[in-house]
This record gives C-alpha cells, sequence and structure tokens, in this order.
C-alpha cells in the first residue's frame, strides 16, 4: 500500500512536526519510501496548506495540518485501546488493523467509539490520544538507556514497533510499571533491572533507546 497524504501528515506529526522542521530524510526512513515520492508529495502538502517548508531545514505542520493529523491519530489510538481492552488483542498486533480503521472511520464513529471506551486519554502503548485538535503531554520523559544505576523510574510510554512490543511481552513489561535501574552492562551490555515485585530483568540497549520512563523520586 502507498502511504497517502494523510499518512504523511501523521508521520511528520508523529516526528514531531507540530513544534519543529522535519527533514526529507525522516519521512523517507519513517515511511519507507523514496526521497522523490516524498519531495513530491511535500510540494503537494505546501500547496494545500498543510505544511511550510524552509530550505535545508525541512517541513513543519501549519495548525491546518496538525488538526487534519490529530483526527487521523486520535481515530488509529482510539481502534487501538479498542482492540486490546474489548477484543483481546495484544498491543504488538494492533498498529496494522488501526491503520486500516483509521481511513474508513466517520467523526461520528469515532466519537461513539471514544464514548464507548469511557474516554480513553492514553493508547496501549502510552501516547495520548488527541482530544478536538489539542495535543498536550507535558509529562517530562527520557529513554531508560539515559538513567542512571539506582534511579527509580516508571515505564510511561513506548514505540509502537512490532518487534519491540513482542520483546516486552517476553520480559513481562508494561506501561505504568515502576523500577529500580540495578547495573549497566559495560561494553553497551544489558541492563538490569528490579520490578516492584523484585523481578530482575535484563533489557538489551537498543531497547532501553526506545523505552521511555518518567524519573521516580
Ligand atoms: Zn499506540
Amino acid at each position: 500500500m502507498t502511504p497517502n497524504k494523510e499518512d504523511y501528515l501523521k508521520m511528520i506529526f508523529e516526528l514531531n512536526g507540530t513544534y519543529k522542521k522535519v527533514s526529507n530524510k525522516e519521512i523517507v526512513s519513517g515511511l519507507k519510501v523514496s526521497a522523490a515520492s516524498v519531495s513530491e508529495m511535500m510540494t503537494k502538502l505546501v500547496k494545500g496548506g498543510y505544511i511550510t517548508y524552509t530550505p535545508y531545514q525541512g517541513v513543519q505542520l501549519t495548525e491546518t495540518g496538525i488538526a487534519e493529523a490529530s483526527i487521523l491519530i486520535r481515530k488509529h489510538r482510539l481502534w487501538e485501546v479498542f482492540l486490546v481492552e474489548k477484543l483481546g488483542y495484544s498491543w504488538s498486533e494492533v498498529h496494522e488493523e488501526a491503520e486500516l480503521l483509521e481511513h474508513v472511520t466517520s467523526s461520528t464513529l469515532s466519537e461513539r467509539l471514544d464514548a464507548f471506551l469511557g474516554f480513553p486519554e492514553k493508547c496501549p502503548h502510552g501516547d495520548m490520544i488527541p482530544k478536538g485538535t489539542v495535543v498536550v503531554d507535558e509529562t517530562v520523559t527520557y529513554p531508560l538507556s539515559a538513567l542512571e544505576v539506582g534511579q527509580k523510574a516508571c515505564l510511561y510510554k513506548v514505540m509502537d514497533e512490532k518487534e519491540l512490543l513482542d520483546y516486552l511481552i517476553e520480559l513481562d513489561m508494561h506501561i505504568g510499571e515502576s523500577f529500580t535501574l540495578l547495573s549497566i552492562g559495560s561494553y553497551e551490555g544489558p541492563i538490569k533491572i528490579q520490578k516492584e515485585n523484585c523481578e530482575i530483568v535484563h533489557i538489551s540497549q537498543k531497547a532501553a533507546q526506545h523505552l521511555f520512563v518518567e524519573r521516580l523520586a
């Protein structure tokens, strides 16, 4: 499936294009498309008033662009909640389904879905579900790989990446889980943490870069 206009807007949004400039290169690797397709689409999006383009720096979403992307992301994340909570999907299985459903969801359906789910604030991966067009999550988070030994932290959100999510299921790690960092293996070795139930878990450096945590006192 070739990504359409909405997928591009969503990708720019996810690359933080709401407040900073996103390079074509980041979009190329995010959507796994050619540089030529990206520049072609960027021209269209500038014309449509969805993004602004600054030479050598990249693109940033306009208010219209943010509104469009938020609507889509909202539908995507609501479906993720539905699939996990109501249909028993695991959090590593929902992305693909939500990717398809978001494009065929009317605004009435997404409002009904929101109410049916009890107005959830976050998707299963810990990301905020935009309300209206406002997305504000001011919680300060750090990659787990940036913590020091002895630090207590809580898993706040994770990258929505199938392999990573499957790995976390294996380790039995969940959003909201608190733990203490016990040691960091030398030579970029695994990070050893202790969960509240005293269980010890080893997390690879690669995964630790994609897990975002909140520091606890
Ligand atoms: Zn998600």
